[in-house]
């Protein structure tokens, strides 16, 4: 039983230009007599996007704050508020709209409500029981395949990990390029640059099988046109960070994803920038790639903090080696079963002073 490896998809995406038009003919063949649930990235209220949302008086609309990463205690708030204004009587659909972030709040918020219990109980893999309740992903921001995968990556006290679980993944997604306009340049990058390390540790590791390399080489080339010769559109990078996101489910992250995790969660670098971070140092690793992803900062004029983890202790560097440790599969993909004999501790805090 434990070999099944199914390649999950989503199983309906609406993919165009405008297509968030249509959200409102989606949404209501979908509502019997009951409410939906909007969780939407705080930012746009700034964007205008907010006030497009085709809700009616039942509805419930969060704006999420995404100034930090997704954590555990913010999705169980969110559960516990739901049902207590609404009775216990659950949503008919669950719909995010933002980045990674809000994407994995909602995805975790869904499981939440039909399971009980608090999310840190879940951060592992298919331990979720019971069906969540549907749910529909809207990105405004490419590049994590957030959308694409049956992972909601949450922070607790002592770990950032995700909730593994065919019940984690999406029903629906609405992908419409022209919602990536208002993303800064910098954020853009950055998130982009999530989709190429996803493809690039995806198609290295071990895991991987003909049918993740077909994706991730997919995403990799887009990335490539976008970011190295920037002819790739906005379309093309939607595009890319869903091939992205399935590649890492035939396969797994690597390295860069081990190290990235413990920068989040010790000193609260976003997900995107802690890769970007990481990765330009790991030449070593991934030699083919680094140089490429250095010639991709330069083209589009970024250019990462230095020092991050100068003046740190000893106890927050203990923990970052932990949390690195606790990154088995990825590690295992990358390095293979004797990973620890390469990536000591002494050679984590190595790779993280240079950071
Ligand atoms: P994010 O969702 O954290 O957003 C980053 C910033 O971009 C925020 O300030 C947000 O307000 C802003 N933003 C989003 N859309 C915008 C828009 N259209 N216009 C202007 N600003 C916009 O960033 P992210 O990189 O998409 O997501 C990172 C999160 O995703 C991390 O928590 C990471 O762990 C998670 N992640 C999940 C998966 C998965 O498979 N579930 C994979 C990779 C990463
Ligand atoms: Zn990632």
């Amino acid at each position: 039983m434990t070999n099944l490896r199914f390649l999950n998809q989503v199983p309906r995406v609406l993919f165009g230009q405008n297509q968030f038009d249509n959200l409102e003919q989606i949404i209501e063949s979908k509502r019997h007599d009951g409410y939906i649930v909007f969780m939407i990235d705080e930012v746009h209220n700034k964007t205008g996007l907010k006030d497009r949302i085709p809700a009616k008086d039942d509805d419930l609309i969060f704006d999420v704050d995404t100034s930090t990463e997704p954590k555990t205690c913010l999705v169980n708030t969110y559960r516990d508020e739901i049902l207590s204004i609404k009775k216990g009587i659950l949503p008919e659909l669950v719909v995010g709209i933002g980045g990674g972030s809000t994407l994995d709040i909602a995805k975790a918020v869904s499981v939440m409500l039909t399971n009980s219990g608090i999310s840190e109980e879940y951060q592992g893999w298919n331990l979720v029981k019971k069906p969540a309740v549907p749910k529909l992903g809207i990105p405004t921001l490419s590049g994590t395949g957030a959308e694409a995968s049956r992972t909601a990556v949450l922070t607790s006290k002592d770990k950032k990990y995700g909730i593994n679980s065919d019940y984690s993944m999406f029903d629906i997604i609405l992908l419409d390029p022209l919602l990536l306009k208002s993303v800064p340049n910098d954020q853009r990058f950055y998130t982009g640059m999530d989709c190429y390390i996803h493809s690039v540790e995806s198609i290295q590791g071990s895991f991987i099988n003909e049918f993740g390399k077909a994706f991730s080489s997919n995403a990799m080339d887009i990335c490539r046109n976008v970011f190295l010769k920037q002819t790739g559109t906005d379309s093309e990078l939607m595009v890319a960070s869903y091939l992205g996101g399935v590649s890492v489910m035939y396969s797994e992250v690597g390295v860069a994803h081990a190290l990235s995790y413990g920068i989040s969660l010790e000193l609260g670098y976003r997900h995107g920038i802690a890769n970007c971070i990481v990765f330009n140092q790991l030449d070593e690793f991934y030699p083919d790639h680094v140089p490429e992803f250095r010639v991709m900062m330069k083209q589009n004029q970024i250019s990462l903090p230095v020092g991050v983890t100068e003046g740190l202790s000893k106890e927050s560097m203990d923990r970052m080696i932990e949390m690195t440790y606790r990154m088995e599969r990825p590690l295992t993909s990358a390095l293979g079963e004797n990973w620890r004999d390469i990536l000591t501790p002494q050679k984590i805090q190595d790779l993280y002073e240079r950071m």
